[in-house]
């Protein structure tokens, strides 16, 4: 497994429709698929998905086509586009002639592999139908027969898909038939070697690329201005429309252009060095200047970083900050053009006009967390879940105490990161690159910090890598937010996308969507039950807690008072965290 592809395959999977996409995701396919197209010698590109009430094709497919075909193309690789007579008009906008039901492509060509981008693929009953169920057979060439055709001739096939009925999904049928609506009518039977499941099907051809990106160290996504212009030539020269709205506008399954974008962008942070990196000073833009907005300038300021600071409301300068600009009554992109990155603050949303300015000019934009972590990488535990966070964080504190250890607490709606760490006498000045390769202890055993962390905060993490991640628990409560189960939890493994092998996640057992989610991890998973002895973790039994980090099974004493904890897995999960760095616990807790 590769981290960079890991976290863009999470990317990738977010969820605007709510479809369940999280849940279709095959973990490691994007970084398979990427591995085997590099070592192509000729891809045939399939796309094009033909909206028949609108006498027009999607905005969805060709531009990410094409996204692909430019990255392998730079990668020395020959690329035919392959669509059919309905969807060609998005094509020649594009400026590219695409071969047009070519039956005998197969044969004739002899490509390497075949990649579909959002293209219809047949179900159960051989029609092919749209995400609403209805049948669009008459208006779709039956491409998906070169799949099976590549198939029966051991060439290797690629299939990028939103919704569950497309070529290639028939690879996790049995989850699409279950989870979408209209499963059991429009869920594809036509399976490929490698399935790439995302929220968008452009955003799976920009993933693809991204992948790429990683395994060839060359940035090979289109620039935001790129991206942008193929959507607005494929509505506008190829009368492409959007496939949810039906309405000719530069907008893709019912989402606005600056989405695309901030995905675009936020695939390439994952690929591209961040600025801090360089290990020189730079200017940084600070929007918001309240409470993370003022820890982070003087941390920044104090490791010799210049600031700019934008906030909607007035500034009082924190006594002692030297600034290099201050911007009140609102942000500015003049104010910010300029800064090598840009640090936001919880208020500023995601979807905000700045943001998306800074996005079109490719400035980075990083919330606190992951600036603050790397500015001074170091090991961390972070706490998260739904319920009890904080208590949990506060619990390690107290089990540290009473083992005469310390341990810095934070985070959500407590003191962000940058602040612990200008209070801490640490030296913050190492860099990412300087870190030697963690071992299996703790490293700093004296000064460690624990976070409890919110699914808003890890939305936007990038390099963020807590070396003991604890995801507590999932609640329904929280949907509202985040849409579905399957998107709360794919926000929630971002805690443990930087993972290295010696890296600790712990995970609830009993909960089988949590779970599974060790089958993503890279590094050493631990389990907490209360119904059961888990094989590595913790479990009460006997009301005694159990431990087991190494094959030796613990007692750690009477668990009386757990009774108190309404939630049994947070007490365990403090426990474990607690005895993997090395606390003795054989008292009652
Ligand atoms: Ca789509």
């Amino acid at each position: 497994m590769n981290p960079r592809i890991t976290s863009i395959e999470n990317l990738i999977a977010s969820d605007p429709a709510g479809r369940n996409i999280f849940g279709l995701v095959i973990t490691d396919q994007l970084r398979l698929a990427a591995q085997s197209l590099r070592l192509g010698r000729r891809v045939g590109i399939v796309s094009g998905f033909y909206i028949p009430q609108a006498g027009d094709g999607e905005t969805d497919g060709p531009p990410g086509a094409k996204a692909l075909g430019d990255a392998l193309h730079a990668l020395g690789i020959e690329v035919d586009y392959i669509t059919d007579h309905w969807c060609a008009p998005l094509f020649r906008a594009l400026d590219i002639e695409p071969l047009i039901e070519p039956h005998d492509y197969v044969t004739r060509a002899n490509p390497t592999h075949l990649v579909s981008v959002e293209r219809p693929g047949r179900g159960r009953d051989g029609r092919y139908r749209n995400m609403r169920g209805i049948d669009i057979s008459a208006t779709t060439f039956p491409l998906d027969d070169l799949f099976l055709e590549a198939t029966r001739n051991g060439l290797t096939t690629i299939g990028v898909g939103d919704g569950g009925n497309e070529i290639g999904m028939g690879k996790v049928f049995a989850e699409a038939l279950s989870t979408i609506d209209h499963g059991a009518d429009i869920a594809s039977t036509v399976a490929t070697d490698f399935c790439i499941t995302a929220g968008v099907s452009n955003w799976g051809a920009y993933g693809l690329s991204g992948a790429l990106s990683v395994l060839s160290g060359r940035d090979l996504l289109p620039t935001a201005d790129g991206c942008m212009k193929d959507i607005d030539r494929v509505v506008r020269i190829g009368g492409a429309v959007d496939g949810v709205t039906h309405r000719h506008e530069p907008t893709v399954d019912g989402l606005d252009l600056s989405v695309s974008i901030r995905m675009l962008e936020n695939i390439r942070r994952q690929i591209i060095p961040s600025p801090l990196e360089r290990g020189e000073s730079l200017l940084v833009g600070v929007l918001g200047y309240g409470e993370t907005g003022r820890s982070a300038s003087a941390l920044l300021t104090k490791q010799g970083h210049r600031v700019r600071i934008s906030d909607i409301a007035g500034v009082t300068l924190e006594s002692g900050l030297v600034v290099d600009g201050v911007e009140t009554g609102g942000h500015t992109i003049d104010f910010l053009q300029g800064c090598d990155l840009v640090v936001a603050s919880p208020g500023v949303r995601e979807d905000s006009s700045i943001r998306d300015e800074l996005h079109r000019r490719a400035i980075p934009v990083m919330s606190e967390l992951e600036l603050a972590f790397q500015l001074a990488p170091r090991d961390l535990i972070a706490v998260t879940g739904t319920i009890g966070k904080r208590t949990t964080v506060e619990l390690l504190r107290t089990l540290f105490a009473s083992a005469g250890r310390q341990l810095t607490i934070g985070g959500n709606r407590g003191l962000p990161l940058s602040a612990l760490l200008l209070d801490s006498e640490w030296d913050v000045g190492c860099r990412m690159s300087d870190i030697p390769h963690p071992t299996s202890d703790i490293r700093h055993p004296t000064s460690l910090i624990a976070l409890a962390v919110s699914s808003f905060q890890l939305e936007t993490v990038v390099h963020f890598r807590p070396h003991i991640a604890i995801l507590l628990n999932i609640n329904e409560a929280h949907l509202d937010r985040h849409r579905s189960i399957a998107e709360y939890i794919r926000i929630k493994s971002r805690i443990f996308m930087n993972h290295r092998p010696d890296d600790i996640l712990i995970l609830p057992f009993d909960d089988e969507r949590l779970r599974t989610l060790s089958r993503k991890h890279h590094g050493r998973t631990f389990f907490v039950s209360h119904r059961q002895a888990v094989d590595r973790g913790a479990w009460l039994a006997d009301g005694a807690i159990y431990t087991n980090i190494d094959g030796t099974v613990e007692r750690l004493g009477d668990a009386a008072s757990s009774g108190a904890y309404p939630y049994p897995e947070n007490l365990l999960s403090a426990v474990i965290a607690a005895r993997l760095c090395g606390l003795p616990i054989n008292h009652s807790v």
